[in-house]
């Protein structure tokens, strides 16, 4: 756990959101602890639907936002606390990481004060669902290569084009899309930022299953689908900016949320090593000690990286390369552990297991929220000052 100097305050809330979550995970969300995570989405997704309106009838959601805007204006070290107490309380994954984390954050920081009022409370009482629709099939880390176009006809904008890889689409209400307003535009002007129904008649949502078994995401097709005028999130035709600011907002805590899972999933495979009579392997002693090396090291980045301010630097992308490839490599770890039993499927075509679940999805960590070879290219131009990448 973060070693932070805690006032009494804040000690008085551990205690407080540690006893709520002790009386509160309990009965069917007690059977899905530890359960929901990556590659694991589709487990029990009614039930943590409804923990998340207990979460939301608790205050739980929008910790840090400001008061004024629904939220409980937690510090950072609160919000700290209550991740690391949610992550040992075992408490099922949350289902609407978009909204709450990415979406709401953008909409505070960009949005009109109407679009606020009408959608923060949605996401703080856990009804409305937000998935992101940047991904396309040619504008993936090349995002300014955007086909999907919006037109204004009236009063509404007129939508067509397709997304991929839209995580959770297929449970969302809405989505923030990036969609070319201005059809002469090329790269990264003429985009906007659109927030638009997903249940309508001009919206179709094909779940891609993976290699787990589930399908977390998806393809989605706009035909003619329609969003209200009003429902532009900054100016038109300067959607790069806000899409950009969105980003940012990826590097908040809950990237120490995730970093008290993965301690979670280190000690399973140290467990694991152990009950598998292979705790004196030495190379696989050495692998677990570098893990555990990475985890610390990955856990005091994440602090230096939220307590920069700005726009998002280099930092971001020592953080995403390093999380990213240590979580892979952990993956690996969890079946090479295992051995060959490992490979086996225990009632395919599936129900994997977690371990299985954990190695084919880690996969995917080097890939999303900007590939390692991404990062790379970032910190070769900003860091080391190296001739840009060939466009
Ligand atoms: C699990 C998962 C969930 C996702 N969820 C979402 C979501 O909810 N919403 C959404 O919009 N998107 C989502 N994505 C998509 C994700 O953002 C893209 O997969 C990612 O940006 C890479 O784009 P791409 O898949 O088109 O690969 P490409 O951009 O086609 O890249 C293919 C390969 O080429 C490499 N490459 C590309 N350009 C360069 C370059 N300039 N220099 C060196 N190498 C390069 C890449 O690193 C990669 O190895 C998700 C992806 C995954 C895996």
């Amino acid at each position: 756990m973060v070693d932070v100097e805690l006032t009494d305050d804040d000690a008085r809330f551990r205690r407080d959101v540690a006893d709520w979550l002790a009386d509160h995970v309990v009965g069917e969300y007690a059977e899905l602890k530890g359960r929901g995570g990556p590659g694991d989405e589709d487990v029990g997704f009614d039930v943590r639907v409804a923990w998340e309106h207990e979460l939301g009838k608790a205050g739980f959601i929008g910790l840090g936002w400001p008061v004024d805007e629904g939220g409980r204006g937690a510090s950072l070290d609160q919000q700290i606390i209550w991740a690391e107490e949610y992550a040992r309380a075992q408490a099922p994954a949350r289902v609407n990481h978009m909204g709450e984390n990415l979406l709401a954050p953008t909409l505070i920081a960009y949005g009109t004060p109407e679009q606020r009022e009408r959608f923060l409370p949605g996401i703080l009482r856990g009804d409305e669902r937000w998935c992101q629709g940047y991904s396309e099939p040619n504008a993936g880390s090349d995002l300014a290569n955007v086909a999907t176009r919006a037109q204004r006809e009236g009063d509404e904008w007129v939508v067509n084009g397709q997304k991929v890889w839209t995580s959770l689409a297929h449970v969302s209400h809405w989505c923030f899309v990036v969609a070319r307003t201005d059809p002469e535009s090329v790269r990264h002007n003429g985009l906007s930022f659109l927030l638009v129904p997903m249940e309508q008649p001009g919206v179709e949502v094909r779940p891609i299953v993976q290699p787990t078994g589930g399908g977390e995401f998806n393809e989605v097709f706009f035909d003619d689908a329609r969003t209200e005028a009003s429902l532009v999130v900054g100016e038109v035709d300067d959607g790069w900016r806000i899409a950009m600011g969105l980003l940012g907002f990826e590097r908040g805590v809950s990237t120490l949320a995730q970093q008290v899972g993965f301690e979670r999933e280190l000690d399973h495979v140290v467990n694991l090593a152990r009950a598998r009579g292979r705790g004196d392997d030495p190379g696989l002693r050495a692998r677990l000690v570098d893990a555990w090396i990475g985890l610390r090291l990955m856990k005091w980045n994440a602090m230096r990286s939220m307590a920069a301010k700005g726009v998002p630097g280099p930092e971001a992308s020592v953080s995403k390369l390093f999380w990213g490839t240590w979580h892979r490599d952990l993956g690996n770890l969890m079946i090479d552990v295992l051995g060959a039993d490992g490979l086996i499927g225990e009632s395919l075509p599936y129900e994997l297991t977690l371990e299985q679940k954990l190695f084919l999805f880690s996969r995917s960590d080097t890939i999303y929220g900007g590939s390692n070879e991404i990062q790379r290219n970032v910190l070769g131009e900003r860091v080391l000052g190296l001739p840009r990448d060939p466009r």
